[in-house]
């Protein structure tokens, strides 16, 4: 149901493209869809959308129906009463007009934040209350949740996982749309249908202008994909690129900026110098550069044939395109060429491409993570992937009083999320070590200072 007071409230009808007088039905693939108005007044106006499944239709050809061995569960089942995938269909199909923001008589009440409510009797959340919130809060929604007991006649039964919600926000029609069109089924962790490469458009069109800087943005893309591993890939991939294009233009400027500042003690030269010796240290012949940005450390590892393979990984797009230019990966003979590949991934997630390697390295990465996020990096390297050394560099933030031209309390690059002291990363990597059969060792590069320690701290693990 969605409830407006914005006044006059039956405007609402206009942007559904509803008549509040009439009911209406539309037919769906397994049922019926019914809109009519439990209320329509001009100070409050409501609209409900009923969806009228046929459970045994549902089944109906499914792969293992009656016939293949098919099971009660496929009769008997919560589809028909929750709002899933299928409530999101029925969005698209009987609200497509002001789901795109059409509406034919109120077109400018269509692209106004007005104040709306949506109230879902029975939402199937996996994740749980706080799951919830952690989807809809970023949004801008006011959250009243109650949880549904199983069955309210035997309360020792105890909770179910459905809940009673209601949204409320100021928002337009169209975002309210589009929020529980593509959060409906994430809730659920389901869907009713196959999920393929169109999935990620329809993915992409719901989720612009929201989807891009959603704090649960991966976590979301999961589920909407149905755990799909290549299509969360292609979508985190255009959403990071789609999150900010004028700061991903900005990149190149940004990373000089951060080199004029650490130039007097050349610190990146000396970063990846100091990297590859601990690679070759370590007999490593197998590397994965992980946030490989614009290439500096793959460009020396291929001129060095003690590497035989060399993978660069980036969540970046446009850093990759960089890379390749600067490798001329185009150009490069035959052999040369398949000793170093490179491609688009998120190091939040799992990725098989990353096992078999001798050794990682994470240069100047962990710090553009938000912190929550480095547990998600720890599992993927530590736990998942699992190289025999990985090498982390990492500026010192108690160094950064030396930098002459680098105000107090900045960080050294715009896009770092935290700096750490030579104690947080200690901890940080002991506690990480600890956690995934690792040892770890301390270096410093650049200059050191007595009491502030150097420039970047590098952490070395090894198993
Ligand atoms: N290692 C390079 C680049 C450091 S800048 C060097 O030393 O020059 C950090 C890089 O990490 C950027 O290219 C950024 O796109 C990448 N990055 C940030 N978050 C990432 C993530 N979650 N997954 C993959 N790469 C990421």
């Amino acid at each position: 149901m969605i409830s407006t007071t914005h006044q006059p409230a039956t405007d609402l009808g206009y942007l559904l493209m509803k008549n509040p007088a009439r009911c209406q039905s539309f037919p769906l693939a397994h049922g019926q869809a019914h809109v009519f108005y439990p209320n329509a007044k001009p100070e409050l106006c409501t609209a409900a959308l009923v969806l009228d499944l046929d459970p045994v239709g549902l089944v109906r050809g499914a792969p293992g129906s009656a016939g293949e061995g098919g099971t009660l569960r496929q009769y008997v089942n919560d589809r028909p009463y929750v709002a899933s995938s299928f409530l999101s269909v029925a969005i698209a199909q009987v609200y497509g007009s002001a789901l795109k923001g059409d509406s034919k008589s109120r077109p400018e009440l269509a692209e106004t934040a007005i104040p709306l409510e949506a109230a879902l009797p029975a939402l199937p959340c996996r994740g749980g209350e706080s799951f919830l919130r952690r989807l809809f809060a970023p949004l801008g929604y006011q959250i009243e949740a109650t949880q549904l007991s199983l069955d309210p006649q035997f309360p020792e039964w105890g909770p179910s996982l459905y809940w009673s919600v209601k949204l409320t926000a100021t928002c337009r029609l169209k975002d309210l749309l589009a929020h529980l069109y593509v959060l409906l089924p994430v809730l659920d962790n389901d869907k009713h249908y196959w999920v393929g490469s169109d999935e990620v458009e329809k993915l992409m069109a719901k989720g612009l202008g929201w989807l891009e800087a959603h704090p649960e943005r991966e976590e979301i893309v999961a589920r909407y994909l149905k755990h799909q591993r290549p299509l969360i890939r292609e979508a985190l991939g255009r959403l990071v690129e789609e999150e900010e294009p004028e700061v991903e233009a900005n990149e190149q400027q940004k990373a000089q900026e951060e080199e004029a500042l650490e130039r007097p003690t050349s610190l990146n030269e000396q970063r990846l110098g100091t990297v590859i010796a601990i690679l070759k240290q370590a007999g490593a012949r197998r590397v994965l550069d992980l946030g490989c940005g614009e290439g500096r450390l793959l460009q020396l590892l291929l001129k060095d044939r003690d590497f035989e393979r060399i993978v660069g990984v980036d969540v970046s797009h446009r850093a990759l395109e960089i890379a390749r230019e600067r490798l001329n990966l185009e150009r490069l003979p035959p052999k040369q060429r398949e000793r170093i590949e490179l491609f688009q991934a998120a190091l939040t997630y799992r990725d098989s491409r990353l096992a078999g390697h001798d050794a990682a390295c994470l240069v100047e990465v962990i710090e553009h993570l938000e912190l929550p996020r480095l547990r998600a990096l720890e599992q993927v390297v530590f736990e998942a992937a699992r190289p025999a050394t990985v090498v982390v560099t990492t500026p010192n933030v108690e160094f950064n009083v030396r930098f002459p031209s680098l105000p107090a309390s900045t960080f050294r690059h715009r896009d770092h999320r935290f700096e750490w002291s030579r104690a947080e990363f200690a901890a940080w990597s002991q506690a990480v070590a600890a956690r995934n059969g690792y040892q770890v060792r301390f270096l410093g590069i650049g200059v050191e200072d007595p009491e502030l320690g150097h420039a970047t701290q590098v952490g070395v693990f090894t198993r």
